[in-house]
């Protein structure tokens, strides 16, 4: 299975990608965290491309594109959380995926409002380490900002500042979000109401999400 995970930064993209890949064994392919890795090893990748993420702006086309096409050249199925962000990388991806002969099942759309994106996005806390993703409010660690998974003090990514916050979500409105049109002419599109708490959404999105998987285990 090929799914595209759409929505603004906040919504519960890489919270439902995670699960849902780890329940179909599928690859989670987001292309925030391939970033942040390359910053904290401070390779070629990570020094074009810290400013850009601290600032809330989107790292240039050419150098995403081809991040994900090597990526996914290898793999058959894969979730993809956070690209395509633009209408030049959706065409790019389209072009690849034809190429390779490997179509797109569904695009997920996860919805939620600016104010929810704003009051998850200022409690949300990473770990540094191995990359788990809390919420002070409701995802706490089980230790007073401690990582369950791995004992590391948990942070706050510095793009995650209310203000930074903002601009994202201004960006994704303006510059993201008319990319679902390139995808309504072709393909289907699952929108999902984000605004619930974490397992109603992971609920109602494997209920969606059924038939496919079934399709594709047969
Ligand atoms: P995205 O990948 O779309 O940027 P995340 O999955 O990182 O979003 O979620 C943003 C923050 O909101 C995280 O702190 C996460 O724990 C929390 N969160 C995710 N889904 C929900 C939900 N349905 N209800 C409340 N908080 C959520
Ligand atoms: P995310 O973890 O998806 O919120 O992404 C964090 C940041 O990484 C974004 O604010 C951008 O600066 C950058 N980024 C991630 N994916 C893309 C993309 N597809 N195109 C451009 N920039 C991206």
């Amino acid at each position: 299975m090929r799914l595209i995970f759409f929505g603004p930064p906040g919504a519960g993209k890489g919270t439902q990608a995670k699960k849902v890949a780890e329940k179909l064994g599928i690859e989670h392919i987001s292309t925030g965290d391939i970033l942040r890795e390359a910053v904290n090893k401070g390779n070629d990748l990570g020094k074009k491309v810290q400013v850009i993420i601290e600032k809330g702006e989107l790292v240039p086309d050419e150098i995403m594109n081809e991040l994900v096409k090597m990526k996914i050249k290898e793999l058959n199925s894969f979730i993809l959380d956070g690209y395509p962000r633009t209408l030049e990388q959706a065409k790019s991806l389209d072009k690849i995926l034809k190429e390779l002969n490997k179509p797109i099942d569904a695009v997920v759309l996860i919805d939620v409002s600016e104010e929810e994106v704003v009051k998850r996005i200022s409690s949300r806390r990473v770990c540094p380490n191995c990359g788990r993703v809390y919420n002070l409010i409701t995802l706490k660690p089980k230790n007073d900002e401690i990582c369950d998974n791995c004992g590391t003090k948990i942070i706050q990514r510095k793009d995650d500042r209310e203000d930074i916050v903002r601009e994202r979500y201004k960006i994704y409105q303006k510059t993201t979000h008319p990319v679902i049109e390139f995808y309504r002419k072709n393909n289907t599109i699952i929108t999902i109401d984000g605004s619930k708490d974490v397992e109603e959404v992971t609920k109602e999105l494997f209920n969606m999400l059924g038939r496919f998987s079934q399709n594709d285990n047969n």
